[in-house]
């Protein structure tokens, strides 16, 4: 039976795998991978990692010295791995969609949460206070949603947007346009886009491009309630030009489910620590920046289709399949 080491788990992640596995001995480790645990995987054929997990070049020859060769994502994104350097080494096997209904989902819970003021009242009720001054939001009826990046998520969310009523403007540098005018959008510029945009949602991948999308210049470009909705990943935003702009009150509000120093925190409970990222201090202390960690993923369709996934791919791989299905490539 090949043997898998899986890095960075959670209770969740065990019980669906434990579920879906009939083939492997799957060693569960909580240490994400990094150059210094992959020794972890001694007498793996296979690892599987996740969206913090570190996988540098040292990391690779660290596993690849220990008779790895093959690596599984259980996630879509793998902006986490040095891709060239892996060429030839190991392959690398993901899992392209799982549920985009849980992300995009996720990222309407935080426009709806923000605007509305849920997380105030929630605890204004908690403690026998009944008052509703300064919990005033907006219809998102009428509304223009501005879409960054229009693949599966990003499509699940106008989908969303639009049965709310709102008008939706996408920007993705592949525009599809027969989709748009089959469900009444229109494709826009970048910079028409945080223009017009009421609430700005990314749903495109962290690639060289899209890094720092959110910087200075383009939060010059918003309104100035304009709210902005990330679910993608944290390096689209440059976090401190974000945070100026809203202590500047130069923007709305931001909803944030990744964010760009994450790997430090998020999945882990740092509650009885003093977070030493002034930054991150900064938006949690701010009412109107909600941060939740890295959990749009995080529902049973999706660990469901995560596990079976992942699986598949192993045994494809394992079967000596040509034409990997999920395979990435540098
Ligand atoms: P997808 O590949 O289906 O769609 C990505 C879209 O982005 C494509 O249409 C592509 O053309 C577009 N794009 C590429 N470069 C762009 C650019 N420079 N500007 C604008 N658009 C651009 O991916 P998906 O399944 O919709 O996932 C989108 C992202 O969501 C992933 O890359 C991942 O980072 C993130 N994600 C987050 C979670 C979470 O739990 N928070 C879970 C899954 C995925």
């Amino acid at each position: 039976m090949e043997r898998i080491a899986f890095f960075d788990t959670k209770p969740y992640d065990r019980e669906y795998f434990d579920k879906n596995n009939k083939n492997y001995r799957i060693h569960y480790y909580e240490d994400k991978l990094t150059e210094e645990t992959a020794s972890l995987a001694e007498g793996c054929s296979a690892v599987c990692a996740f969206v913090n997990d570190s996988i540098g070049s040292r990391t690779i020859d660290e596993l690849v010295r220990r008779g790895v060769r093959l690596l599984l994502m259980r996630c879509a994104g793998y902006n986490n791995i040095d891709l060239k350097y892996a060429s030839g080494k190991l392959t690398i096997l993901r899992v392209p969609a799982y549920s985009p209904y849980a992300v995009a989902e996720h990222a309407m819970a935080l426009l709806l949460l923000l605007n509305r003021k849920i997380h105030k009242s929630y605890i204004r009720t908690r403690d026998h206070n009944f008052s509703i001054n300064g919990l005033t939001g907006f219809d998102l009826h009428g509304r223009t949603a501005g879409v960054v990046g229009t693949g599966k998520i990003g499509r699940a969310f106008i989908d969303i947007c639009l049965g709310f009523g709102m008008k939706v403007l996408a920007y993705d540098p592949y525009p599809d346009n027969r989709y748009a005018e089959s469900r009444g959008f229109d494709y826009v510029s970048k910079e028409e886009l945080f223009e017009k945009s009421d609430i700005i949602s990314l749903h495109c991948p962290l690639t060289k491009e899209t890094r720092y999308i959110i910087d200075e210049e383009s939060l010059a470009r918003m309104k100035k309630t304009a709210y902005i909705i990330n679910t993608s990943r944290g390096p689209l935003i440059d976090s401190d030009a974000l945070l100026r702009a809203l202590r500047e009150k130069r923007i709305g509000a931001a909803g944030l489910d990744v964010y760009e120093e994450e790997t430090d925190f998020f999945y882990e409970d740092r509650s009885g620590d003093i977070i030493d990222d002034e930054t991150l201090s900064l938006l949690i202390s701010l009412p109107n920046v909600i941060i939740t960690s890295h959990q749009a993923f995080l529902t049973e369709e999706a660990l469901s289709a995560i596990a079976s996934v992942t699986l598949s791919n192993a045994d494809a791989y394992f079967a000596g399949k040509e034409n990997l299905e999920n395979e990435v490539k540098a």
